[in-house]
């Protein structure tokens, strides 16, 4: 389906304002790309209520005033920022990069090597193909498009504590606010079991709550279980007591038992918001996950996946580095100098009207943000 309006043809279009997507338009717009970015609003950062393990970022910040933080740095070097869901995409002249894994990883450590030894040689950007992005009220036409859609964790069934306040979904950012704590971990899975042993490391008090659901875990799991001080609780939850912080206090269980926690992890699995790489033609992982290189480039030629979206460990700090990573790597591909000697054969030599090779707009938002006079 197409929509009423068409935008400007962009440079790139990144799709997902989270970590990733921000950090990936950050990098193509101050790098002299006109750059869209197209986000839903949601998303697991905007679930954090405060955001720990980012540098620089106090811990009592929450997702959403990171996420905003973020668009206004973004709008201020020039990018523009749509607030719409892309539900379809389309790739004229479409041509897929090898789709088998390991071709792919040949090529990309191939490519990597190439751009590094040549990091100075410019790729021309003739005959690009072009992207199309349909959102609800416009469609967006890019030579490149990022995807940084990230994932959805699996809710489980209510009863359950406030998501941030007692119900968590992240081991590597909240188990140290759990450090000699009393915690529980929900679910029937091989991970569930395997989160509830690792809590060993940050508390001696560990319930694993399987909710009247028989476990999926391997006898081997079970026997992990059993030589560890873990408590397998399989009654269904009945009800949940928060404080008046809305800080979880107890949960209690259909037959009668209250139990006191103060917060504890959903393992659930997760389910990857890779419909649009799919419809590119993108190469996914059994997971879900897309496959990418070293530089986020997916399968598909001038379609790039970053973040939670991509495999790898799933945490802010991370999320940016892939952005910037994809950033940088379209900075490599799109810049116009030096002029790649086929092109002055064609074009002959760079002229002083050919430069600089920052779009007018961009040169002007460029000039305006000088903080140094
Ligand atoms: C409760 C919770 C707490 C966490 N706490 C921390 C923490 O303290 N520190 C830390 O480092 N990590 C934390 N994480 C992990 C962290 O949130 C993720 O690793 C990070 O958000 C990944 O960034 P991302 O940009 O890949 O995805 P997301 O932040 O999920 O962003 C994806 C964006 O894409 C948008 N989108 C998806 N599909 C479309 C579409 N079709 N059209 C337009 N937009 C679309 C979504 O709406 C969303 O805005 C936490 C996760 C959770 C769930």
């Amino acid at each position: 389906m197409t929509s009423e309006k068409t935008s400007a043809p962009f440079d790139v279009v990144v799709v997902g304002g989270g970590p990733a997507g921000l950090s990936a338009a950050l990098y193509c717009t101050r790098l002299g790309n006109k750059t869209a970015l197209v986000d839903r609003g949601g998303g697991r950062t905007a679930m954090m209520q405060d955001v720990h393990n980012v540098v620089g970022i106090p811990e009592e910040t929450s997702g959403a005033e990171f996420l905003s933080i973020g668009k206004e740095q973004l709008e201020a070097y020039g990018c523009t920022v749509y607030r719409d869901t892309i539900s379809s995409c389309s790739r004229a002249g479409q041509s897929t990069r090898d789709s088998s894994e390991e071709q792919h990883q040949e090529r990309g450590q191939e490519q990597k090597q190439d751009r590094e030894q040549n990091h100075d040689e410019s790729t021309t950007t003739e005959g690009v193909p072009e992207i199309t992005l349909c959102g609800t009220d416009t469609d967006y036409v890019a030579e490149y498009v990022v995807l940084a859609t990230g994932f959805t964790d699996e809710r489980p069934d209510p009863p359950l504590p406030r998501t941030g306040r007692g119900l968590h979904y992240c081991l590597h950012c909240d188990a140290y606010m759990f450090v000699d704590e009393p915690v529980y971990v929900m679910g029937t899975s091989e991970s569930a079991a395997y989160v509830a042993a690792i809590m060993l490391n940050f508390t001696s008090d560990v319930d694993l709550l399987t909710r009247g659901i028989e476990p999926t875990w391997s006898d081997e799991t079970e026997s992990m279980l059993s030589n560890h001080p873990i408590e397998i609780v399989h009654e269904e939850i009945a009800s949940v007591q928060n404080g008046d912080d809305g800080w979880l206090e107890s949960l209690t269980f259909e037959d009668e038992t209250v139990r006191e926690y103060t917060g504890g992890f959903a393992l659930y699995g997760s389910s990857y918001n890779n419909g649009l790489a799919t419809e590119l033609g993108c190469a996914l992982n059994d997971d879900g996950t897309v496959i990418v290189d070293d530089h986020g480039r997916t399968t598909v030629e001038n379609v790039y996946a970053v973040g939670d979206l991509t495999p790898g460990h799933n945490q802010v700090p991370i999320a940016l580095g892939e952005g910037a990573r994809a950033g940088i790597s379209i900075h490599w591909d799109r810049r116009k100098f030096p002029r790649d000697p086929s092109l002055i054969d064609e074009l002959g030599p760079v002229r002083n009207d050919d430069v600089p090779g920052i779009p007018d707009e961009l040169l002007e938002q460029a000039v305006e943000y000088h903080t140094y006079d």
